[in-house]
């Protein structure tokens, strides 16, 4: 069950942080153990060597200074006081023949090496470690030639070093297992407290992925990089959230939208075929039939426009154009509307202005806030268009109106597609209009607000940068 568990973990970036950590930490702690431990041996048999080392001198200086026979007594008064167990003593000469010598049985007559010969004949000290299957522990043997043709060789079992090296071993070997478990511990704890954000973040994908849009992961304030993380990933549910609301509204606004002219075409067009009606009934018929195919195909191709220029599909190529010019044309086309609503058009742009820009679209800009203002202004009211230039380096075009204004609570929304306030709704229109127009001011680099004048009516302030600005 726990194995199960543990394999499936084992892709896990948890699992993979606690490995690399625990591996590095053993490794570590191996590498420090081992110094550790060849400093103490060093440290151990070095004092070994020294004592043996010093030995070997004193036979030397004995042979030297008191001869032979002193000698000999010596070495037995040495044999004499050491465990014939745990030491031996024995002097030899070159060809190998015995001197004097411990008991050799049960040291199992240990040999000298060709290494220690070449050793010895360069007068050195020759030193080895062996193992003597007589003994349970290693056996440190010291050469050296002390005389013209005497060779002394003292050995010394290594037990209490070798005890003591493999308590050391087994401590280090427990504290490895400890450490071990510790690190995998620590490192598995630090790793699922790093990644928990991160294991929100995924919770959180889950959740939405199975329909629950409005799921967030709860972030502290401490901005480190998960933080960040789970930030960020909120603000993009955020506008994925907002663009999924805007898409369903806009969805439902072009099935409102279609719907009406598309039953009113369907109901013409039954009586057409139901009814006997006169020739000229049937021509008026197929008028409406066609206004309203031609309302529907511009509203068709005013969201491709806007979609285009959103997705920014279509290449527009800016140049040098005279607003003036466009504003003046645009309100002596508008002319004769307002005069069929008895409306008063005042148009004020003397001011030779020019911008960096397309005149089709200003052109449809300027249009689409005059079709609005000549609208929803009652009749005998009066429209007021003008163009002048501020001192920020701005084209200031300005529309207004004597109409019923805009309510408060409409004025946020309005340049959203499809966007109606309810009160227009008994005039034509698709609510695509404004939303074009925040469009075109937006690809020329400008901008445009909406407010309600005092009295009453409304005023739509487009700022575009003037020439000398954008080029
Ligand atoms: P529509 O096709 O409905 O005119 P628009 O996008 O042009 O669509 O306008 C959106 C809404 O803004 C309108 O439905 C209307 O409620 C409001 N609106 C726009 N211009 C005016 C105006 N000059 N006076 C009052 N309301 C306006």
């Amino acid at each position: 069950m726990f194995l199960k568990k543990l394999l499936e973990q084992r892709h896990t970036l948890s699992f993979r942080l606690t490995l690399w950590y625990g591996g590095i930490f053993i490794i570590s702690s191996f590498a420090v153990f081992l110094i550790f431990y060849l400093s103490v041996a060093s440290v151990i048999y070095g004092r070994i060597d020294d004592e043996l080392s010093e030995d070997m001198e004193e036979f030397a200086s004995y042979l030297a200074s008191k001869g032979f026979e002193e000698f000999i007594r010596e070495v037995r008064d040495e044999i004499d006081s050491e465990d014939p167990e745990k030491v031996f003593f024995r002097a030899m000469r070159s060809d190998g023949s015995e001197i004097i010598s411990s008991d050799m049985s049960l040291w199992g007559n240990p040999g000298i090496g060709k290494k220690t010969l070449k050793h010895m004949s360069s007068g050195e000290t020759a030193f080895e470690t062996i193992f003597i299957p007589l003994k349970s522990y290693n056996t440190r043997i010291v050469h050296k030639k002390i005389g013209q043709d005497i060779i002394m060789q003292t050995g010394i079992l290594l037990e209490k070093e070798t005890r003591l090296m493999s308590v050391f071993k087994k401590v280090f070997g427990i504290s490895m297992i400890t450490t071990l478990f510790i690190a995998a511990l620590a490192g598995w704890f630090m790793a699922k407290q790093a990644l928990s954000g991160v294991e929100q973040v995924t919770q959180t994908a889950q959740k939405i992925s199975e329909g629950a849009i409005d799921q967030r992961v709860s972030v502290k304030s401490g901005g480190n990089e998960i933080e960040q993380l789970a930030n960020t990933f909120n603000h993009m549910l955020d506008r994925i959230q907002k663009l999924i609301t805007e898409m369903r509204e806009m969805t439902d606004n072009i099935a409102h939208d279609l719907k009406s002219p598309l039953t009113r075409i369907r109901g013409a067009a039954e009586v057409i075929l139901t009814s006997n009606n006169s020739q000229n009934e049937y021509e008026h018929m197929a008028a409406s039939i066609i206004e309203e195919c031609d309302n529907l195909v511009e509203m068709i191709n005013t969201m491709l426009d806007i979609s285009e220029l959103e997705t920014g599909v279509r290449k527009i190529e800016f140049r040098k154009i005279k607003i003036t010019d466009i504003v003046q044309d645009i309100c002596e086309l508008f002319e004769p509307l307002a005069e069929k609503k008895n409306q008063l058009l005042l148009c004020n742009a003397s001011e030779q202005l020019m911008i960096f820009g397309h005149v089709k679209m200003i052109q449809q800009m300027v249009s689409n806030l005059l079709d609005n203002a000549v609208k929803y202004t009652p009749d005998s009211g009066v429209i007021t268009v003008s163009l002048h230039k501020n001192g920020k380096n701005k084209v200031v075009l300005s529309i207004s109106d004597t109409g019923p204004g805009i309510f408060e609570e409409d004025l946020p929304h309005i340049f959203e597609r499809f966007y109606r306030a309810d009160r227009s709704r008994s005039k034509a229109g698709s609510g695509l209009g404004l939303s074009m127009v925040k469009l075109i001011t937006t690809v020329h680099s400008g901008d445009i607000i909406v407010q309600n004048l005092s009295d009453s009516g409304s005023k739509f302030t487009v700022m575009l940068p003037d020439l000398s600005f954008s080029s």
